[in-house]
């Protein structure tokens, strides 16, 4: 058994848990007691224009009805700002980041000048306009350079996903120099979740598949930090009664607490797990979850035990 194992779930604290976070919850937890490692959870509050004040306990006492107790206290990212600008001012340092004044409309302009205005997920690709310009001067936005500088990183990053397979992406061509600190003074999710997973001993990552697109960023950006890559795991989401991803945003419901085991039975089954956890009356009662939820944990280890190791 690995107890070296050190997994986290980490919700935005923008809304409470609903039938699609539980499954990346659950199978966070899973993996986690499955290997014999710790389970965190991290409040990921980093862009706190979004958060609702008073949802990191609502999600705390969600999780602890359901029987998911975190093994050390919650870290919350509205405290980490210090360590988020150390990581950049580093990156600055060896010339990694650089500072950029571009709005969206310049952005526009310069992908129109250039004639290869590249689109991914609705969003241009940035063009790089002030990587060429960088003046000393502190910009409004920085941006982690993605081409090949002082030997960093891969141009394509590969990674094997336990769940999804072998995955690459050239991050330079598909999302280009991407925002680490936005103009509002915002660190941005990609640059808090490696420091933040890095900074706790992370060893593997258990999240929804709607985040695997931001893994290769994710890499490049340890690569460039000088951090271990974690392995990671992708779940299958909760899709709406329209087919689209169940979200915060398209009104998923909020979890029945009432029933805690109808829940989490839901989120077991599309993790394509059989059986039912025995002894569900036991939820909720801290510890005793182990015991209730062993069934689960025994099926977890047979379909999933990570190999690649
Ligand atoms: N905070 C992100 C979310 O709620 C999850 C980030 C992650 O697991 O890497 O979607």
């Amino acid at each position: 058994m690995n107890s070296g194992y050190r997994g986290r779930f980490a919700p935005s604290p923008t809304g409470p848990l609903h039938a699609g976070s539980l499954v990346a919850a659950l199978a966070s937890w899973l993996d986690a007691r499955a290997h014999g490692g710790q389970w965190l959870v991290r409040m990921e509050d980093v862009d706190a224009p979004r958060c609702i004040d008073g949802m990191d306990a609502v999600i705390l006492v969600q999780l602890a009805a359901l029987g998911l107790v975190p093994d050390e206290a919650p870290v919350y990212q509205s405290t980490r700002a210090p360590h988020y600008q150390r990581a950049l001012d580093d990156l600055i340092q060896r010339g990694l980041a650089y500072p950029c004044r571009c709005s969206r409309k310049d952005i526009e302009a310069a992908s129109a000048a250039d004639g290869r205005a590249r689109v991914r997920g609705g969003e241009l690709v940035y063009p790089g306009t002030c990587r060429k310009s960088i003046h000393g001067k502190a910009g409004e936005a920085w941006r982690l350079r993605t081409d090949p500088v002082n030997d960093h990183g891969a141009p394509t990053i590969r990674w094997q996903d336990r769940r999804l397979g072998l995955q690459s992406q050239n991050v330079e061509q598909s999302v280009g120099d991407f925002p680490l600190k936005r103009a509002d003074g915002f660190f941005t999710y990609q640059l808090a979740v490696v420091v933040d997973d890095a900074a706790q001993g992370i060893t593997d990552v258990v999240r929804g598949e709607d985040l695997a697109d931001n893994t290769a960023r994710q890499i490049r950006l340890q690569q460039a930090l000088n951090v271990p890559t974690p392995r990671y795991f992708h779940v299958p989401l909760v899709l709406g009664e329209n087919g689209e991803k169940l979200s915060k945003q398209n009104g998923a419901a909020t979890l029945d607490l009432g029933s805690p085991a109808v829940a989490l039975n839901a989120a077991a089954s599309r993790l394509g797990l059989r059986c039912v956890a025995p002894g569900t009356a036991e939820i909720g009662k801290g510890d005793r979850a182990a015991d209730a939820f062993g069934a689960w944990v025994e099926e977890w280890r047979h379909l999933y035990n990570r190999t690649g190791d």
